[in-house]
């Protein structure tokens, strides 16, 4: 386990006993989760710049290691609460963003989702169930990142995704039926993606990254 207060430079503050709060703090987690957090910032600083956000300020996490059974017990979870831009911008899950009334906020959630499955498996965010309305978890299980029809967490984000950015009227339900498939394909030629993101992880990330690059860009597709 290794002891962190920022991700890549990158200060990650902790608001749960206190918001607002930008004293360092200490947070662990292995090596390996480290590693892959400086690839995930690296894509949320690339995709969110190109939409003209400026830098990535801070980030707030309601934990990484935890002492509790599981990832987070392994040293392989972050809780993410909260991202600053240094052009005012903010993506709060901390306050329940994938539920906002502003089609922009949301999008802007679904953006900062989409960066975490680029490199995490599993992402449970808010429509997965009410424990994550105030956070997203991302984890080292289940990888490599492709999108699985069978599992309810991608299923929901790919149904809230084709909601948010196509308007397709799904029901956020996380069963990948016939009118989720269809959305679905829809978004896959929308975006220009060719393969398959159920089984390529290129693949996928290609797609996440373009579902990102809209999300930051409050652009349909
Ligand atoms: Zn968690």
């Amino acid at each position: 386990m290794i002891t962190f207060s920022s991700i890549d430079g990158t200060p990650v503050y902790y608001w749960r006993s206190n918001r607002g709060n930008t004293t360092p703090r200490n947070w662990q987690c292995t090596q390996a989760f480290y590693d892959k957090l400086v690839l995930w910032v690296r894509d949320l600083r690339s995709l969110s710049s190109a939409a003209g956000y400026g830098s990535v300020t801070y980030l707030v996490s309601a934990g990484f290691y935890v002492n509790k059974p599981g990832e987070h017990g392994a040293g392989t979870a972050m809780d993410l609460d909260y991202v600053r831009w240094s052009g005012g911008q903010v993506s709060a899950p901390l306050d329940g963003h994938h539920a906002s009334g502003t089609q922009s906020t949301r999008r802007r959630y679904l953006a900062v989702d989409a960066v975490c499955r680029r490199r995490f498996r599993y992402v449970l965010d808010g429509w997965y169930n009410s424990a994550h309305a105030d956070h997203i978890h991302a984890d080292f299980g289940g990888l490599p990142t492709i999108c699985v029809k069978g599992s309810s967490s991608d299923a929901k984000f790919v149904q809230a995704m084709c909601n948010n950015f196509m308007n397709s009227g799904l029901a956020v339900d996380g069963v990948w039926g016939s009118l989720t498939q269809s959305a679905f394909n829809t978004a896959k030629s929308r975006l220009g993606v060719t393969g398959d993101p159920h089984t390529s992880s290129s693949v996928w990330m290609g797609m996440l990254s373009g579902v990102a690059a809209d999300g930051f860009a409050n652009r349909a597709f």
